[in-house]
């Protein structure tokens, strides 16, 4: 027979809600990757940006770091690669302009940052943590959000530094097309390549963060579902979701809120949570996309219903992984 007080520790132990013995970070460079335009040298690339990605982030939780500094971190290094559709390389609105969306979201507090239409900031995710950090606000726009990052210290930029050929061209294709009504104004057509994260911390803490130049070709000041708490950015105790795709609908259907509400309220393993609002309750409204979910044990999914999605973990055995289509 074993001492009661002994068994006792070890229920407690068991049972303790939201402690990680390991450490676990997912990120994501966007839904939307067409199989046919993935070269090898593109291919490799991109890892290797998401691969250094994992490791600014994940080198924060392994030293014992918060899950809101990894998110941070990760999404740093994709916002300033001119590979990923946020930060330099963010696709061009129908004006010609750069207009970029984040959001962070601390899962232990509920606290939240998020900035929409900023022209001037080179890392729109510090912005979004800054907003949550240092103002009474949750969500900030354009020049007034700007205003904000002045008397942060937040670093500005020419909007020059946001170009890259590529999506220009993006655009002039975008434009083409919709000249000959071949797609929506919205640019449907166009892939898209939003940078995001989860974490949870050793302390069982959970962070998602979210970061894009939001759809090509989107105008009239149009906002995307990333900097949206609930739709594109969420995290609780339970769970933290980012998501990337046609941002309307993940909007529409509050999807990052509604995979952690699944997996609090009606108990459901954070796969099926996650799997059920990407691939069924999106698509039967017409739109498409996917989500990186994490739970507050350690287990994740990255479902999506496109071609493909640049994706990535370090799992709680702390094995580095990266993924691009539907392998
Ligand atoms: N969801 C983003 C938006 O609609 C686009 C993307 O994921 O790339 O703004």
């Amino acid at each position: 027979m074993f001492p009661r007080i002994l068994i006792i520790a070890a229920l407690c132990l068991v049972a303790r809600p939201g402690v990680a013995a390991m450490p676990v970070l997912v990120i994501h460079g966007g839904a939307g990757v067409i199989r046919a335009t993935l070269t090898p040298e593109k291919e490799k690339l991109v890892r290797v940006d998401m691969e250094a990605a994992l490791t600014a982030g994940y080198s924060v939780l392994k030293s014992g770091g918060s899950s809101l500094d990894a998110v941070t971190k990760a999404i740093l290094v994709l916002e300033n690669s001119p590979r990923f559709n946020a930060g330099k390389g963010a696709v061009f609105t129908h004006d010609g302009h750069n207009e970029l969306d984040s959001a962070i979201m601390d899962g232990a507090t509920l606290r939240a940052g998020a900035v929409a239409g900023v022209r001037h900031v080179k890392n729109p995710v510090l912005l979004a943590r800054a907003v949550m950090e240092k103002s009474p606000h949750v969500f900030l726009t354009g020049a007034g959000a700007e205003a904000f990052a002045k008397t942060v210290g937040i670093e500005l930029v020419d909007p020059s530094y946001f170009r890259t050929d590529q999506r220009w061209q993006e655009l002039q294709e975008a434009l083409k097309a919709e000249a000959k009504n071949q797609h929506s104004a919205l640019g449907r057509a166009i892939h898209y390549g939003t940078v995001g994260a989860v974490a949870l911390d050793k302390q069982g803490h959970l962070a998602a963060a979210t970061s894009t130049g939001g759809m090509t070709n989107k105008r009239w000041g149009r906002v995307g579902d990333s900097p949206i708490i609930g739709a594109g950015t969420y995290a609780n105790a339970h769970c933290a979701v980012s998501a990337t795709g046609w941002g309307e609908y993940y909007i529409r259907t509050v999807a990052a809120h509604d995979i952690c509400a699944r997996v609090e309220y009606a108990k459901k393993p954070i796969a099926q949570a996650a799997k059920e609002v990407v691939m069924d309750v999106i698509p039967k409204l017409g739109g498409d996309g996917g989500v990186i979910a994490l739970d507050a044990d350690g287990n994740f999914t990255t479902p999506f219903n496109t071609d493909g999605m640049y994706r990535g973990w370090v799992d709680r055995e702390g094995k580095m992984h990266v993924a691009i289509l539907g392998e």
